[in-house]
């Protein structure tokens, strides 16, 4: 299933020291793009999966407007990158887990729960959550282990 093939892009992130977010966008029942978490990387604050991922599916497309693009992310989405799903006029979201400290779609702030004067998100929430989430769990884990100098 598609969020199985976000979770791979997540690992990607994962071995590359990014914080683990993976997402693919789907047109027409295909992978149109697919992207992972780059912010460490790119020292870009912005460079989160969904951004990269619905950049490379306009281009792919050769067009801004994704009406009929699909896109799957691993997390839920932070305030930068579902303004960016509305911009992009996505079709429809579907995330994995909540991230409670980023998350705009419930976890933190609800950027949806004011209708959206230009466009409609479609939603599906918390598929896959559990891979996603002990994925971020152990990323935190390593980390917190390479500070203290365990991995050493
Ligand atoms: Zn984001």
């Amino acid at each position: 299933m598609f969020m199985q093939e976000a979770l791979l892009e997540a690992k990607k992130a994962f071995n590359e020291e990014e914080v683990p977010v993976g997402a693919i966008a789907v047109f027409q029942g295909n992978i149109i793009a697919r992207a992972y978490n780059q912010v460490e990387r790119l020292q870009d604050a912005s460079a989160h999966a969904e951004l990269l991922c619905l950049r490379q599916a306009a281009s792919f497309l050769k067009n801004w407007r994704l009406l009929e693009v699909t896109l799957y992310t691993t997390l839920e989405p932070c305030t930068l990158c579902l303004g960016a799903l509305l911009s992009f006029r996505v079709k429809r979201l579907v995330w994995g887990a909540p991230d409670i400290r980023q998350g705009a779609d419930g976890s933190w702030i609800s950027l949806l729960s004011t209708p959206h004067p230009m466009h409609t998100l479609e939603v599906t929430k918390g598929i896959l959550p559990e891979l996603s989430a002990q994925l971020m769990k152990e990323f935190f884990v390593k980390k917190r282990r390479q500070k203290n100098g365990e991995d050493n």
